[in-house]
C-alpha cells in the first residue's frame, strides 16, 4: 500500500494545498495530511479550525484523512508506516527550501521519499501568507480557499 505524508501548517488550507492533494490521490493509496504543531509560531486559525477545514474539504474522499503532529516529519511516516513525503513546489524558493528539507530527511532516514507536484498555473501564486493578509484587511480571500474555510 502507498502511503503519503502532506505535512505543512495550513494555517488556513489554500486552493493550491487542494489541489497538489486532488492531483496525488491517483498516486498514492492513502493520503494523510499532516497539520504540524510548533510551539513558538503564532497561527491565525486554530489547529482545530485548521483541522476542520481539511476534513470539510476532502469529507467526500475516504483516501484522505488529517492528523495533526509533533516532532519530525519522518518520525511520523514511521509511526503511520508511510513510505512518502507529498510536497508542493511553487518557484525557486520553494525548490531551495524544499530541497533542504529533503535531503536532511534522506540523512535521518533512508525508507522515506519525498515527492514533489509542480503548482497548477490557476494557483501558482497562492500562498496561506497572502490569504491571511487578505483576510487581515477585509478582502475577499473566497477564490483562494476552499469553501470550507470561513472567517467568524
Ligand atoms: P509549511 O509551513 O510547511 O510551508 P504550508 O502549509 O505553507 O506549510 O505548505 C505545505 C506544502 O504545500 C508545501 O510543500 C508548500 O510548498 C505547498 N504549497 C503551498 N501553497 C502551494 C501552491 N499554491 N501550489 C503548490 N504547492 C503549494
Amino acid at each position: 500500500m502507498r502511503k503519503a505524508i502532506f505535512p505543512g501548517s495550513f494555517d488556513p488550507i489554500t486552493l493550491g494545498h487542494y489541489d497538489i492533494i486532488k492531483r496525488a490521490l491517483p498516486l498514492f493509496d492513502e493520503i494523510v495530511i499532516a497539520i504540524g504543531v510548533n510551539a513558538e509560531k503564532k497561527y491565525m486559525f486554530t489547529l482545530e479550525e485548521r483541522k476542520k477545514f481539511i476534513e470539510e474539504a476532502f469529507k467526500d474522499e475516504p483516501k484522505v484523512s488529517v492528523v495533526t503532529y509533533e516532532g519530525l516529519t519522518v518520525e511520523l511516516c514511521h509511526k503511520l508506516n508511510a513510505q512518502f513525503i507529498l510536497r508542493g513546489l511553487r518557484n525557486p524558493a520553494d525548490f531551495e527550501f524544499e530541497k533542504a528539507i529533503a535531503h536532511t530527511n534522506r540523512q535521518l532516514v533512508t525508507d522515506v521519499e519525498t515527492v514533489f507536484l509542480l503548482t497548477a498555473i490557476d494557483t501558482s501564486h497562492i500562498s496561506s501568507s497572502i490569504v491571511r493578509d487578505v483576510i487581515r484587511n477585509g478582502g475577499n480571500y473566497k477564490f483562494l480557499v476552499p469553501e470550507s474555510v470561513k472567517v467568524k
